[in-house]
């Protein structure tokens, strides 16, 4: 199995779509790489387009290159976010049903000041280390299963339901049952913000 691209053709498109090159780009990149290369999943922007669901554990800098390199999008629901805080990715096949989850090593870091103590900057010792080292030393790789529900799939297509309280519309079966009513989950408890004055209508 060849990548359609190289790790340095995905480095440029991730620093282009990133905004800089970091010491994330090359982590996100490789990972992401050894991720769809388990799965073997050589063109995920060719042939290989709607068969991958990312699930990724922080919003960091690596977040952005898995992106680039797996073309999931959060815009087309192949992205799902679990806020764990954790560097780490799991992919998931939806042809074979096959998920791979690849998490960095703890001990990356200290290996990449051991291997460059001639460079005093970390991001600089970071970003030669990440493109050097390999797989095994920067990674560790599990074979796992993810239940994903018909709602969780890009192309599921269902009614959009209505909040009994908010009136606004709710896709993707996100809605609660709550006393009887439907409701969205801001209106059952889970709201993140608090109001501060009036809606604005229109
Ligand atoms: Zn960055
Ligand atoms: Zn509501």
């Amino acid at each position: 199995m060849v990548p359609v691209k190289t790790q340095p053709e995905y480095l440029q498109d991730a620093e282009v779509a990133h905004g800089h090159l970091c010491a994330g780009q090359v982590l996100g990149v490789r990972l992401a790489m050894l991720g769809l290369q388990k799965l073997e999943i050589d063109d995920p922007y060719g042939k290989d387009r709607k068969r991958l669901v990312t699930f990724v554990e922080i919003d960091r800098c690596a977040t952005d290159a898995i992106m680039v390199v797996t073309g999931c999008r959060l815009g087309k629901r192949a992205v799902k976010f679990r806020d764990w805080g954790k560097m780490a990715a799991t992919f998931v096949d939806l042809e074979s049903g096959k998920a791979v989850r690849v998490a960095a090593r703890e001990s990356s870091k200290d290996l990449a000041r051991s291997l460059h103590p001639e460079l005093a900057n970390k991001n600089q010792q970071q970003m030669l280390a990440y493109r050097e080292l390999p797989d095994e030393q920067l990674f560790s790789t599990q074979w796992v299963k993810v239940a994903l529900p018909p709602e969780e799939f890009p192309g599921f297509k269902a009614e959009r339901i209505t909040c009994a309280e908010c009136g606004e519309g709710i896709n993707f079966r996100r809605e609660v049952k709550r006393d009887g009513k439907t409701l969205c989950r801001a209106c059952a408890g889970e709201r993140y913000y608090e109001e501060s004055g009036d809606r604005i209508i229109g």
